[in-house]
């Protein structure tokens, strides 16, 4: 079951449509819009609709909704062109992550090579 929206959160106001943002998909779980400072030329947000924190913030019943935020993320890249050529999903967690917006998020990067490898 995903968790309510926190009325007080600036992604959970993009996800209620409360706020203006560039949404590229959405369904009942998941909500998918860009980046305000895109860091790459396709930089894409993916968040559940309910409002998690951060990674720490999620448990096992939420495995269905964070798996479906992966499939969301790859049909998308393919959808913004970037299937084949490349792309990374990241998520920060806490302060060495430099995590600033607290209700999680998948950062979907591609377009161009990326600056560092893992
Ligand atoms: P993080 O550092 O992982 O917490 O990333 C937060 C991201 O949210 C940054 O890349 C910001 O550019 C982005 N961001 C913040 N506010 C907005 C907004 N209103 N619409 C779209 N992206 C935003
Ligand atoms: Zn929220």
């Amino acid at each position: 079951m995903m968790r309510n929206f926190d009325s007080d959160c600036i992604f959970c106001k993009i996800a209620q449509g409360e706020i203006p943002s560039e949404i590229v998909y959405q369904d009942e779980k998941v909500t998918a819009f860009k980046d305000l400072s895109p860091k790459a030329p396709v930089h894409v947000l993916i968040i559940p609709n309910g409002h998690y924190s951060d990674l720490n913030d999620c448990g096992e019943e939420d495995a269905e909704w964070m798996g479906q935020v992966l499939l969301t993320a790859a049909r998308i890249a393919r959808e913004q062109g970037i299937g084949e050529s490349g792309y990374r999903v990241i998520v920060n967690a806490g302060p060495d992550a430099g995590q600033t917006v607290f209700h999680l998020h998948y950062h979907l990067l591609g377009g161009k090579p990326m600056a560092f490898t893992v």
